[in-house]
């Protein structure tokens, strides 16, 4: 009598030793796979045969119309069985949403809130049922049930072992919903993008044919007409010059996020990247009566780097330090070699930066300025070519300020050759 019983207790203590490593494997799957078909499915068959039951479903809580939905069952078409509602009142699965416990029924079909659409349709009768809530941070998202225990009646320990398994599956759903929306965010975010670079690429290059003719003829006007007239011809110029100046930055913009930057490295000096960009911008910069300081010597210091879109970049920086800076200021543009980089910088006495947008300007269209305030034109595109173009090519770019009013440096460092 005694060493049977002690052989009962063994088996039981042997089953329940199964059922914990179970338990183990499947926090451990479910904390690996993000499928959620494969999730649902896996929750179903693991609770099937930790509870010894016919079946198991799971419901889940439909926000946007308030009822429990079926999401798998074992032996079912999902899809069958999500077609059928189940209401949050008067069904056992309610119940048990609401009430956020557990439910032991082991004469399921005497009970009056047993929910018999689900039956017919899968032709199923359930005998006896265990549902817990699955429960997530502090709201439940869903029910868990085991149906028709194959032998006996459902325990207090298998109350305990299907709670951990909702709970278990409650976090891996969730984390697999999560990952669904921000996929199609991401999607969403990336097909926006394409949209705005399409746009960008489509507007400059039509902008572009009118803004030649207009370029065109004012020159005409300009080279055949005297005082009131050519001035005004002028003013004409030098604004469809300043537009196909925005046109090349949008160009600039939409190559960049192009694969191919089409990058022609070259060995050139930084002292001759540096003179050449100051070179474009002298005329802007005299006109503002800015001082430019150059603090850099003569001996060369190579690069092997793509020329023209390297001028590029400096003349943006360049150009922003000129529009930044109040009439009669100061832009000193220095090199000085660093280990393997030159570090080269732009450094004005203008409005300066506030010291949490130093990164944000870099981004695409960001500036400083609110769009209804500007008063500094530009379209929040030039920093980020610049930028683009330098860490394509290895180098790095960053803005220092010690806030608003305080001037700025940009630097550039550039690896040397
Ligand atoms: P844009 O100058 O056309 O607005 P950028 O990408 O070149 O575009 O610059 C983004 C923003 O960074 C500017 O609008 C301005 O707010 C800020 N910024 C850039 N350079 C300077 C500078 N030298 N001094 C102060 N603010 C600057």
């Amino acid at each position: 009598m005694t060493v049977l019983s002690k052989t009962g207790q063994l088996r039981s203590l042997e089953g329940r030793h199964k059922q914990l490593f179970r338990l183990v494997e499947l926090s451990v799957t479910l904390n690996s796979t993000l499928d959620l078909n494969e999730l649902l499915n896996l929750i179903t068959a693991t609770a099937t045969e930790l509870l010894e039951c016919e079946a198991a479903s799971i419901l889940l809580y439909d926000e946007k119309n308030p009822r429990l939905f079926f999401a798998a069952a074992t032996g079912s078409d999902p899809a069958e069985l999500a077609k059928i509602p189940v209401p949050i009142e008067g069904s056992l699965a309610g119940t048990i949403f609401r009430t956020n416990q557990p439910m032991v029924l082991n004469n399921v079909e005497q009970d009056p809130r047993h929910y018999s659409l689900v039956a017919d349709h899968i032709k199923f009768k359930t005998k006896s049922l265990l549902g817990v809530p699955m429960p997530i941070k502090d709201r439940v998202m869903g029910v868990l049930e085991a149906v028709n225990k194959r032998e006996g009646a459902f325990t207090d320990s298998d109350v305990a072992i299907l709670s951990v398994t909702a709970a278990h599956a409650a976090i891996a759903i969730n984390n697999a919903r999560l990952l669904k929306a921000t996929q199609r965010a991401l999607e969403k975010v990336k097909d926006t993008n394409q949209i705005k670079s399409n746009f960008l690429a489509i507007a400059s290059h039509e902008l572009r044919t009118p803004l030649g003719i207009v370029i065109g003829y004012a020159t005409f006007l300009q080279q055949d007409s005297q005082g009131e007239n050519s001035e005004n011809a002028n003013h004409v110029l030098n604004a469809a010059e300043q537009m196909r100046a925005l046109l090349d930055q949008m160009s600039n913009l939409t190559l960049l996020q192009s694969d191919d930057l089409g990058l022609k490295p070259v060995k050139v000096s930084v002292q001759d990247i540096l003179n050449f960009s100051i070179d474009e911008i002298k005329y802007p910069a005299s006109r503002k009566d800015l001082q430019l300081v150059y603090a850099f010597g003569d001996d060369p210091i190579y690069v092997d780097m793509d020329m023209q879109k390297t001028i590029l970049a400096y003349v943006n920086i360049l150009n922003n330090a000129i529009r930044f800076s109040t009439d009669g200021g100061e832009i000193v543009i220095g090199a000085v070699e660093q280990g393997n980089n030159i570090l080269t910088w732009v450094q004005d006495r203008g409005i300066g930066i506030p010291v949490d947008k130093l990164d944000k300007i870099f981004e695409e269209f960001y500036q400083v300025e609110p769009p209804n305030s500007r008063s500094h034109g530009g379209l929040g595109i030039g920093l980020p070519i610049a930028r683009g173009l330098i860490e394509a090519q290895g180098g790095k770019v960053w803005a220092e300020s010690e806030g608003k009013g305080k001037g700025s440096t940009f630097k550039i460092s550039l690896p040397k050759m």
